[in-house]
Order: C-alpha cells, then sequence, then structure tokens
C-alpha cells in the first residue's frame, strides 16, 4: 500500500473489512467478487437493492449488454470480462434475472475503427447481416447473441447472494468519504461506487459528473426474445424481458433533467422509432393498457467512467462511478478490477 503504515498489523490486512460506499449494480458486484475471493466486505448507501427512487440508477435501467464503441481496448476488455460473468449466471442462475437473447444491430454509418464492432471478438453467432435482412437506409447490420438483465430481479438476487457470502448492508446516507473513515477505524481499503453521489461528496466533488435522465416504455408483449439496437445518431433499442414478457423501449438522454414525470411526446416517439425497428415486435399503436413507463437518472461523466486508486493517509480509496448508460454492461468486469486493485495493495503489504 506505498505509504502505509506497515507496522499496524492487528487485525491483519486480509481481516479488516473493505466498505463500499454506495449498493448499485456497481457497488453490489464488487461486493460479490470481493466476497467471492475470500475479503469481508461492508456496502454503506443511501438506496439498497429494492429501493425504486429515481436517482437509484441501477433499479431501472434497461438492462442489455452492448458493446460500447469509442472506448479504450482496457476497457473493452472489462466489458468482456463483465459479459463472461453474466453469461454465466444466465445459464447456471435463473434467479439472476439475467438471460441470453437474439440480437440485430442497425449500423447507419460504416464502422470505424473504434466502433462497437469489436464485439465480434466475444458475442456469439455473430455475423454480418446480408443486404436485404436490415433496412435499407442503414450501412450494415450484424446478428449475434448477447444478455439482457432484468434489474427488478437481478438487485434482490445480488443483495440475497451478498449476504449469504458474509456482506453486510447499512443504510445509511453520508456527506462526506471522511464521516466512513471515522465509523470504520479499522479499514485501510475504501471504494467510492456512489454514481452520481460523487459530485457532491463534500471531499470528492467531482464537477465532471453529471445526472442525466433517462424514459423508457415498458411494453408487455410475448414476442420477447430479440434485443434490437440501433448504432448511430438515433439511440434507439428494444430490450426483451423474457421472464416478465416484456420489452423495453426506448431512448433518451436529457442532460440535468431531474423530472420525474413521464413526458409522453418523448414516449410516443420511443414507440415510433421501436416500431420502425422491428415492426414485427412493436405495433404501431400498442393498445394503451399493455404499456407503463420507467424514468431513471443515469449517473454519466464527462469523459467517462473513473476506475483509479489514490493514497489518502494510510487508507487506499478506489474510485468506481460515472458509468452512465453502460453500468450492467461493466459491472463484473469492474468488480474483477477492483479485486485486482486490492490484491495489489495485499501483495504490497506482504512482500516487504
Ligand atoms: C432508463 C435507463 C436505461 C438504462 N439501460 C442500461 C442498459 O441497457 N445497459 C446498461 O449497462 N446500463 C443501463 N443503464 C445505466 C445503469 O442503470 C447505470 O449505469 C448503473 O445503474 C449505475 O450504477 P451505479 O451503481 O454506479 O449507480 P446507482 O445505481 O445510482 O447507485 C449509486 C449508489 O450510491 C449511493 N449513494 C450515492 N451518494 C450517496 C451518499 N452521499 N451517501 C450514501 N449513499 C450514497 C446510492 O444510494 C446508491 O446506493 C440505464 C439507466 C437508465 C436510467
Amino acid at each position: 500500500m506505498g505509504d502505509c503504515d506497515h507496522s499496524f498489523i492487528d487485525p491483519p490486512f486480509p481481516q479488516r473489512t473493505i466498505i463500499i460506499l454506495g449498493a448499485g449494480i456497481i457497488g453490489c458486484a464488487a461486493a460479490r467478487q470481493l466476497l467471492l475471493n475470500g475479503f469481508s466486505v461492508t456496502l454503506v448507501a443511501e438506496h439498497l437493492p429494492g429501493d425504486q427512487d429515481i436517482s437509484y440508477a441501477s433499479a431501472w435501467a434497461g438492462a442489455a449488454w452492448h458493446a460500447a464503441g469509442g472506448i479504450s481496448p482496457e476497457h473493452r476488455y472489462v466489458q468482456a470480462v463483465c459479459y463472461r460473468h453474466l453469461l454465466k449466471m444466465a445459464r447456471e442462475e435463473p434467479d439472476s434475472g439475467v438471460c441470453i437473447v437474439d440480437a440485430r444491430e442497425y449500423v447507419e454509418q460504416p464502422p470505424s475503427k473504434d466502433s462497437s464492432a469489436w464485439g465480434r471478438t466475444i458475442l456469439p453467432k455473430f455475423r454480418d447481416l446480408n443486404a436485404g435482412e436490415y433496412p435499407t437506409d442503414f450501412n450494415c447490420g450484424w446478428a449475434y447473441q448477447t444478455v439482457v438483465t432484468d434489474p427488478t430481479r437481478h438487485m434482490p438476487y445480488l443483495r440475497d447472494k451478498i449476504k449469504s457470502l458474509g456482506g453486510t448492508f447499512i443504510r445509511k446516507r453520508v456527506e462526506a468519504l471522511e464521516e466512513l473513515y471515522a465509523l470504520f477505524p479499522d479499514s485501510r481499503i475504501f471504494i467510492n461506487a456512489s454514481g452520481n453521489g460523487s459530485k457532491t461528496l463534500f471531499d470528492v466533488q467531482d464537477q465532471k459528473c453529471f445526472p442525466e435522465r433517462g424514459q423508457n416504455v415498458f411494453y408487455r408483449t410475448a414476442n420477447c426474445n430479440t434485443f434490437y439496437f440501433q448504432n448511430g445518431k438515433t439511440y434507439t433499442y428494444i430490450i426483451p424481458r423474457p421472464l416478465s414478457q416484456a420489452v423495453i423501449l426506448g431512448g433518451v438522454k436529457q442532460r440535468d433533467n431531474l423530472s420525474p414525470e413521464v413526458d409522453m411526446d418523448i414516449a410516443r416517439d420511443e414507440i415510433a422509432r421501436a416500431h420502425y425497428l422491428a415492426p414485427e415486435i412493436v405495433p404501431e399503436n400498442p393498445p394503451e393498457e399493455s404499456l407503463s413507463y420507467i424514468v431513471g437518472i443515469r449517473p454519466s461523466r464527462e469523459g467517462g467512467f473513473r476506475l483509479d486508486s489514490e493514497q489518502i493517509g494510510n487508507r487506499l480509496v478506489l474510485s468506481a462511478y460515472g458509468f452512465g448508460g453502460g453500468g450492467y454492461a461493466f459491472s463484473y468486469g469492474i468488480g474483477d478490477a477492483l479485486v485486482k486493485m486490492v490484491e495489489t495493495a495485499e501483495k504490497s503489504i506482504v512482500i516487504l
């Protein structure tokens, strides 16, 4: 741990509880991966799995795994690791709410070098669509298999998993990370997974963070096994929820908008865009009684998410926040990356 005080050895490093601020998908995925590796973990958060506050993004996600474009090779790998974990859950743990689905992606422009085409390196059954298999106004299209996660099932599943592995949750709002240092004087590792909270925590105040409102249409239909994604300037997706016999239609990104009210103009536009992509799934005018609406605030960050470590006194503070519209697609890969960061600190203590 760099300059850490090595003389302070009781309790020994591996037995000191790791404190995670935030119990969204990022904090919880990190907790699961750390617990599976034998570490002791406590999560402190204002909102816990099962809560439905608009600011608690993890309750409202689509949540599809889609290969992000414009990211570094390292971050692609984080996403790939996450895909591996989600695929295993889909195959072995039906309670997790993760499902394998077919996908169709229609691409507006010829794919650039850093486009989401890298997905072909990990997605099963990836193939280029033939002309005639995608609308003529697109440049090309891809078919593959991906995974979708139903957050209304996954977050409670993850809460139970964490508890069964020995992790604990404390419901508490803090105004600064320093409050946690005082509450847990024995702990040496703190993980900040507070999403948008990092904008206002006194000792973080990350001004690159900003809230980004999302609003989706929840459409009940038995035709719910194919993910559609429009890759380009128009941000349109159809995310299947096979376990709930529904699809999620989106999307929209509204920076600094915190309104909980459903905007029906946006809802109608999302239905129209989804109908254009997949008329066999979404009719032009779906029956009103089959529709409901989802509103949530994404924890976005200019320049992308933060994943790094800082030595603060004799503590190591790991930051993992700012995942915007991709927190589920990165989650378990971030969890594994945090495990490696914790192990690096542990190793520096063991190997004097
Ligand atoms: C409509 C919509 C659709 C989406 N679709 C997808 C998708 O298809 N695929 C995908 O990968 N992602 C999707 N996302 C994005 C995804 O939901 C987020 O990236 C993810 O949930 C962020 O998780 P998080 O844990 O960082 O933050 P959050 O879920 O917001 O959790 C933050 C945690 O920190 C706690 N906290 C914050 N401040 C404090 C404080 N001061 N004191 C105590 N606790 C604090 C909160 O209580 C909470 O527990 C979507 C989001 C929305 C809104």
